[in-house]
């Protein structure tokens, strides 16, 4: 751990890197070394085969990030030069998303399929200098020849084909004489390396299916770790920075670039990817969850996905800040989800309007309060901060309740409604309960009879008494009907990836991860409201309006509980322990 952390630096320039993790202290670093010219430049290079989930908006936030904290500049590329499984449509998302989490990429949007000449240009340059050739091994021989991590490869039998006879091949490859899989481009490089990627790598190989952009333009296309240092230096790119899985991709990334005449030499940086407890992050594996059903689309709100946060209620600002929380490290581990929904909660606590919602009501009645009167009652929009103002809610003599602020038979420390009890109405009355309705056949409790006392109006008594419970409540006149869909982790287990033998991620998905409840009744503010705002119901969670919601039927998604009941959960277990 500690061999990671290079020791503090206070040079000349007097810029330290105290408090940096390791790669904004290499970025440091570089710059006073001068390198690059102290140009700090960035890119976020996904494969638009899938939406972006939570491990890229930590990869983007470090990319823009950094680049913004240097006055540099961060491109946005789609890395698509595998020809069948990307997509416009995940152009368009990535591209919205990126902007959703508040990066702008300038006028710097590239395609690495813009470089597919300039590529083959720089591959034909490797063949020339006798540094890569076609080879007619097939899948399995590929296989056999490359040896094993403990066993060193064997070279080819058509290595040493002569430049010439490379040329022509690797032409016609190019004009579609052969068939997909039976030639390859490789680099020429070290068959016995103890690392696998330098056994001579191919760069190339035929796939004659037409790609979403350059359509039927290529019949080859060129592999990941020959596109990407090339895209980055064509780029002007100072520094790469990508996921650990690439560190072993490393030496082969620096050796395109000693080999081919490129304008700069970034630096590939590796650090640890994100995971998050309970939920996947692999674009695959969430295509799997779309594709199989287990929830509606990528913007399912429970998926792991930006779109399904945006869906769900969650902030920019509050992802960002989770992003920074975790910081960057060398070491994979796993976060708990629990993390980001506390940043979430911090930050709607600051802009969430309050309001009262009823998830799952209980008529109440007050026979003391005049038939057909209203009045409106004031009520703050956010008790944390006062230039949010207020508003009037309508009250009458009907009401509704949340069903679980009412217990006939009160266990202790139960401080709500209760036969004979006396408490708060948020913002209105003091009530007590009088009478308890039940319906005859299945002896449910279907209505509350209760008196209000005048004098408490703003929910204080004058003559000092107090009352233990305070509960909201919604005029039954007045309310909105609204759909309300409470979220639970998608997997009930902390790494679903963490499977029994023969098992599958999907065993560990969560049957209870969605509830939703109809009938729910919310105060008349929320009438009309659009798509997309934000509130909090009091003593409920936070909510989001949901884009399934119409001018008749208003949907509701609870982004986030006020407490994390989990950790509740878990404690309470290990009292019982
Ligand atoms: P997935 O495994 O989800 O398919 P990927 O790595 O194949 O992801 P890319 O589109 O290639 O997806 O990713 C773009 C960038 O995002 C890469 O630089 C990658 O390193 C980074 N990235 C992807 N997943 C994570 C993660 N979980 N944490 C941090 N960075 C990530
Ligand atoms: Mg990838």
């Amino acid at each position: 751990m500690q061999s990671d952390t290079p020791p503090d630096i206070d040079s000349a320039e007097g810029v330290s890197t105290r408090g940096l993790d390791f790669i904004r202290q290499i970025v440091v670093e570089d710059r006073q070394a001068g390198k690059n010219e102290g140009r700090v430049h960035t890119r976020f290079p996904p494969e638009p085969n899938g939406y972006l989930h939570i491990g890229h908006a930590k990869a983007i936030c470090l990319a823009f990030g950094l680049a913004d904290e240097h006055d540099g500049l961060c491109n946005l590329r789609m890395d698509d030069t595998n020809p069948t499984t990307e997509s416009v449509e995940y152009v368009r998302a990535i591209k919205d998303d990126v902007r959703w989490l508040g990066f702008d990429w300038g006028d710097r949007f590239f395609y690495a399929s813009d470089y597919f000449d300039q590529l083959h240009a720089f591959a034909v340059q490797l063949v020339e200098a006798g540094r890569a050739y076609v080879c007619d091994l097939r899948g399995p021989d590929v296989g056999e020849y490359r040896g094993m991590w403990n066993r060193p490869g064997r070279n080819s039998p058509y290595r040493d084909r002569s430049v010439e006879e490379n040329l022509d091949l690797f032409a016609r490859m190019r004009a579609g004489e052969f068939e997909d899989g039976s030639r390859t481009l490789r680099a020429k490089i070290d068959m016995a390396s103890p690392n696998m990627n330098m056994r001579d790598p191919t760069i190339y190989r035929i796939r004659r299916v037409p790609h979403y952009r350059t359509g039927d333009a290529w019949c080859i296309y060129p592999m990941y770790d020959f596109t990407h240092p090339l895209s980055d230096a064509l780029e002007g790119i100072t520094h790469s920075l990508c996921t650990l899985e690439f560190e072993d991709h490393r030496p082969l990334y620096d050796w395109f670039l000693r080999n081919i005449d490129v304008p700069c030499q970034p630096r590939q940086i590796e650090f640890a990817r994100l995971n998050l407890s309970h939920t996947v992050l692999s674009k695959r594996k969430l295509l799997q969850l779309v594709e199989q059903g287990h929830v509606a689309g990528w913007d399912d709100p429970r998926m792991p996905t930006i779109v399904g946060f945006r869906r769900r209620g969650y902030t920019p600002e509050a992802v960002r800040d989770f992003c920074d929380r975790i910081g960057i490290a060398k070491a994979n581990s796993i976060v708990s989800v629990a993390q980001l929904e506390d940043a979430v909660r911090q930050d709607l606590n600051k802009r969430a309007l309050r309001v009262m919602g009823v998830l799952r009501p209980l008529k109440l009645v007050i026979e003391n309060y005049p038939e057909g009167q209203v009045e409106q009652v004031e009520a703050v929009n956010n008790p944390e901060d006062e230039s949010m103002g207020s508003r009037e809610v309508p009250f009458s003599r009907e009401l509704y309740i949340e069903r679980t602020d009412f217990h006939e038979d009160p266990p202790k420390k139960y401080f709500r409604l209760a036969p004979g009890r006396e408490v708060r109405l948020r913002y209105a009355y003091f009530i007590t309960c009088r009478e308890v309705v039940k319906d005859p056949q299945t002896g449910e409790v279907i209505e509350l009879r209760c008196t209000y006392d005048p004098e408490t109006r703003g929910g204080y008594a004058p003559d000092g008494r107090k009352v233990r419970g305070t509960i909201h409540w919604v005029s039954a006149a007045h309310a909105v009907e609204a759909e309300v869909r409470l979220y639970d982790h998608l997997f009930a287990t902390i790494n679903p990836e963490d499977v029994d033998e023969g098992g599958d991620y999907t065993d560990a998905l969560n049957p209870a991860s969605l509830e939703t409840l109809r009938g729910c009744r919310v105060e008349p503010s929320l009438a009309g409201a659009q798509a997309g705002s934000r509130y909090q119901f009091e003593r409920q969670g936070y909510v989001c309006v949901d884009p399934d919601s119409t001018k008749d039927r208003l949907v509701i998604n609870r982004t986030v509980t006020l407490r994390d009941t989990w950790a509740k959960i878990e404690k309470a277990r290990a009292g019982r322990q």
